[in-house]
């Protein structure tokens, strides 16, 4: 599906021709993606929001009309609800910090000692680490969804975590080791029903289906620009209004104060109150230009393409002696396998210099590894430019290093 447009796709690595598949880790960037990092830095590169002259004008316009697309992108009610970031981790740290701080109407800190949060038993540690550090600095519990055996969450665990202590869910929308789609409206559901927020990590599933924050009714949701085929360094923390307005800022200067006094600082309306120090106006424009390209061949073509792809991958590699985990489970574009006992690092670098990308190890989710009682996995993960035959050279290469190796 549109391969041509991926200038990178075309090279050969060891001799062979690329196959491309660790999308999950970061996607390739189509050439309108490409095109328009040069564009920017060719044509209107100027520092924004503070400048009376052309450029600094076109550059602030560009990155406002960038803010607006991703709130129309993922069905947020207005652009004052997208902060840009620079990916994931970064927005989940920011709300961490910003929640820590937070102060309710009678003055007393939202986090308070013997507070809980929770997540799920097979997070990525970016949706694990920024809680226990917050729990740390407030004295806090985090909390985990235990899993059931085939993996999946034990909804019926969850509902007996939740109490009047819980301050925040936050759990991925879909696992970046199994591919596995979560719960999540459920999990909001039951949520909502306590008044607790929910943050959803949409890093996985944001650049592979249709996500809508007013469908999910989530309070806040994080996702990459750079697994979505758009640029690195640029992310989002979409909050619902009512939340961000009531949260403080998490780092100091730039466009973010209104007026700043010796006596002391009052912040910038939003989304500018989180948005410290020159924002990545070029990424954010690139991530416009991803989601334009995106919206171009439409969720409906993606998804299918996608899970085709998924379905006969799994189906080849019935034909190979691996264990994929949660086979068979509604995922989006993720597959994870061992090999028998053969190290996935092993299986990762046969299947290199035979050109084939995949990513092997614990993939930023130890609790879920050790749970799962492997010392790693090897992953493979699709984007929309991917086929057939891609599957079925990466069969062929792993069939070979099974030969190998057992
Ligand atoms: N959450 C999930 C589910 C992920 O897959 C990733 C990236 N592997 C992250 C968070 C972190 O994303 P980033 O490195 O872009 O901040």
């Amino acid at each position: 599906m549109n391969r041509e447009d991926f200038a990178i796709l075309k090279q050969q690595v060891h001799g062979r021709n690329l196959v491309y598949l660790d999308n999950a880790a970061t996607s390739q960037k189509p050439q309108q993606v490409v095109d328009a990092i040069v564009e920017a830095y060719q044509s209107w590169n100027s520092n924004i929001h503070r400048g009376v002259h052309h450029l600094s004008q076109v550059a602030t316009m560009k990155h406002e009309e960038a803010r607006k697309k991703v709130a129309a992108f993922i069905g947020a009610k207005s652009s004052d609800e997208i902060v840009f970031t620079k990916g994931t981790t970064d927005s989940l740290n920011a709300l961490a910090f910003c929640l820590g701080e937070c102060r309710m109407a009678n003055g007393e800190g939202y986090i308070q000692e013997g507070d809980e949060i929770i997540v799920s038993g097979l997070e990525h540690h970016s949706n694990i680490v920024p809680w226990q550090m917050l729990c740390e600095r407030k004295k806090a519990v985090l909390r985990h969804i235990p899993l059931q055996d085939d993996l999946s969450l034990n909804i019926e665990a969850f509902k007996g975590l939740l109490n009047e202590k819980t301050k925040l869910v936050s759990v991925a929308h879909v696992s970046n080791v199994l591919g596995t789609i979560q719960p999540v409206e459920e999990i909001i559901r039951l949520s909502h029903e306590r008044g607790i927020p929910v943050c959803i990590d949409g890093a996985q599933s944001v650049p592979h289906m249709k996500v809508d924050v007013q469908v999910l009714d989530c309070d806040f949701l994080v996702f990459s620009g750079h697994k979505l085929y758009g640029p690195t360094g640029i992310g989002v923390l979409y909050g619902k209004r009512e939340w961000l307005e009531k949260l403080p800022p998490h780092e100091g200067g730039g466009e973010m104060i209104n007026h700043v006094r010796w006596e002391g600082t009052t912040y910038n309306e939003l989304p500018y109150k989180f948005e410290a120090g020159t924002p990545n106006f070029v990424g954010s424009y690139a991530l416009q230009k991803a989601i334009e390209y995106i919206e171009s061949i439409g969720w409906e073509a993606i998804e299918a393409h996608e899970r085709e792809l998924t379905e006969y991958c799994e189906k080849q590699l019935k034909d190979v002696w691996c264990t994929v985990y949660s086979a068979g489970c509604k995922k989006a574009g993720v597959i994870s396998f061992n090999m028998g006992t053969v190290h996935p690092f092993d299986v990762g670098t046969l299947l290199d210099q035979q050109g084939v990308a995949v990513r092997t190890g614990h993939h930023c989710a130890e609790p879920l590894i050790d749970e799962m009682g492997v010392p790693g996995t090897v992953r493979v993960s699709f984007g929309l430019y991917n086929d057939k035959e891609d599957v079925d050279r990466f069969i062929e290469a792993l069939k070979k290093a099974q030969m190998m190796l057992m």
